[in-house]
């Protein structure tokens, strides 16, 4: 998506360790506009996959969900990484390490949101080693629902999260996709959407 490549080019950091900072429109403050553009791109790429939710997990990846999830006009979950006192329902759960924040974290959804008739897109913000996205397909598995596929804004293609999707079987469509992150410079390979 060359809206949102131009940004990254213009408004992203380089960190060490291969991180990309892009807090000024996605992770923190966020461009409402663009992020309505990205979710409605995922929701077109999905349009014909009869999606009944899409889930996200928090904080970054309930902007670009909610937008998607307004377009395909179906609920939206996010997984909430610390339990609520006021869920006290049945939780779906599972673990996710964190590879900004190294720890790893018990993700949840409730049990009485997703069942075996649901037709699942999952979004994120970031696909890195797919352990966020792999967190997400558990919770779906457990509750037997489908997966029709995960829907990212910015794939880190140099780590090994769509390799790991694929290797189980799921579609993955990713707005940009980062080649490298060599000497503080972005480059992108061909993006899938
Ligand atoms: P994964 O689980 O695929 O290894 O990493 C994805 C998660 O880690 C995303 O939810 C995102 O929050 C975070 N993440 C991974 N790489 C980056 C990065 O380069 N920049 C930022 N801002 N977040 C990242």
């Amino acid at each position: 998506m060359k809206e949102l490549v131009d940004r990254i080019q213009q408004d992203g950091n380089v960190l060490g360790e291969g991180v990309l900072k892009v807090d000024s429109f996605v992770t923190h403050q966020v461009d409402p506009d663009l992020m309505e553009k990205m979710g409605n791109r995922l929701a077109e790429v999905f349009a014909d996959s009869r999606i009944t939710k899409v889930v996200t997990i928090e904080a970054s990846g309930i902007a670009p969900a909610l937008y998607a999830a307004q377009k395909l006009n179906v609920p939206m979950i996010f997984a909430r990484k610390a339990k609520s006192l006021t869920m006290d329902e049945e939780l779906l759960t599972s673990s996710v390490y964190s590879f900004t924040k190294q720890v790893t974290s018990t993700i949840s959804i409730s049990r009485k949101f997703l069942n075996e008739d649901d037709k699942v897109l999952i979004i994120d913000d970031f696909l890195a080693n797919g352990q966020a996205a792999k967190g997400l397909i558990e919770l779906c598995q457990q509750a037997g629902a489908k997966i029709e596929g995960v829907g990212i804004i910015i794939e880190k293609s140099f780590q090994d999260g769509r390799q790991l999707l694929k290797d189980m079987g799921i579609r993955v469509v990713s707005l940009a996709r980062i080649e490298s992150l060599v000497d503080g410079r972005v480059s992108f390979r061909d993006a899938d959407a």
